[in-house]
């Protein structure tokens, strides 16, 4: 049996893993990233779940964007400013090594083991504290050349809109991650329910909670949220012909709160046969896709180098 090392790379947690070719999970390990000394952490990692066991055939990342060309400048790792990760990876391992985005990874591993197998033409999206996205077309991801393709949160829904963080006006990150959801819903009425501890910080998972049990305020926000989605994944499907969307991120465990209004947005703002028969699931693989999709990865790589 042979296997390739996935590697997943967050702000907040390293995870990495022996995968053999059918996707089946050997070893595993994570740890949370450090401030500082990634690198020490991940050789640390990588020597956790490589020792004494097979050696891979090839690695595959996945990490947080922007990327280019092999680097990384992850927003929430300032130490990383267009750091050479997968060169440094491959000096670490001896290995091929091929780098791609996390919201990449996770389509890819929806794709290949999750709730998008057998899609032609595939998008991925991850809703959390920002808004990430994947394209995998013809069982092949779009990666772009720099590695950006699918930056699906900075698309513009709205031209007159609120300037978002990357510098834009409008982007669907500005309207539907958790914390812009959190911050629309405080300033505009929403204060957290009774059941919330009082001295924990009012995010989105409360303002699911709330949503679900009908608070006005809480439930226009996500139907705020699910209407920058849907422009978004309108606009992508009449670019694209992708007819599934795979949804993940920590926001996607709200639930029919999110995917409900979502359903109805598109149904709104959807035109064309082709686009409107695009059909919105659920992630299946949740947390684990990101790695599934970076061993998918180095599997396709070390395909193609032999
Ligand atoms: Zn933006």
């Amino acid at each position: 049996m042979t296997y390739v090392l996935a590697i997943d790379i967050g702000g907040t947690k390293l995870a990495a893993a022996l995968v053999d070719e059918e996707g089946a999970v050997l070893r595993s390990a994570t740890r949370p990233t450090p401030r500082e000394q990634v690198m020490a952490a991940l050789g640390g990692l990588v020597d956790e779940v490589t020792g004494d066991g097979p050696a891979p055939v090839a690695v595959g990342i996945g990490c947080a964007g922007p990327l280019d060309r092999g680097t990384v400048s992850p927003v929430n790792m300032p130490s990383w400013r267009r750091f050479p990760l997968r060169d440094e990876v491959r000096a670490l391992t001896g290995l091929p090594t091929v780098l791609a985005g996390d919201a990449q990874c996770m389509a890819l591993g929806e794709h290949w083991l999750g709730a998008g197998r057998g899609s032609s033409a595939l998008l991925g999206v991850v809703v959390s504290t920002g808004i990430g996205g994947g394209l995998v077309i013809g069982g092949r991801p779009l990666l772009g050349p720099t590695g950006n393709a699918g930056h699906v949160g900075h698309m513009t829904i709205d031209p007159y809109g609120e300037r978002c963080e990357c510098g834009g006006r409008g982007c669907v990150e500005r309207y539907a991650s958790g914390p812009n959801m959190t911050r629309w819903a405080l300033e505009n009425g929403w204060r957290p329910g009774s059941e919330h501890p009082e001295t924990a910080r009012p995010d989105a998972r409360m303002l699911a909670r709330d949503a679900a049990d009908g608070d006005s305020v809480a439930v226009a926000a996500f139907e705020r949220g699910a209407a920058a989605l849907a422009g978004m994944i309108a606009s992508t499907a009449a670019a694209t012909e992708v007819s599934t969307v795979v949804v993940g991120g920590g926001v996607s465990g709200a639930g029919p709160v999110l995917f409900e209004p979502l359903a109805r947005a598109l149904d709104d703002v959807g035109g064309l046969a082709f686009v409107r028969a695009v059909r919105v699931r659920p992630t299946t693989l949740g947390v684990r896709a990101g790695l599934a999709g970076a061993a998918k990865l180095a599997w396709d790589y070390s395909r193609s180098a032999n």
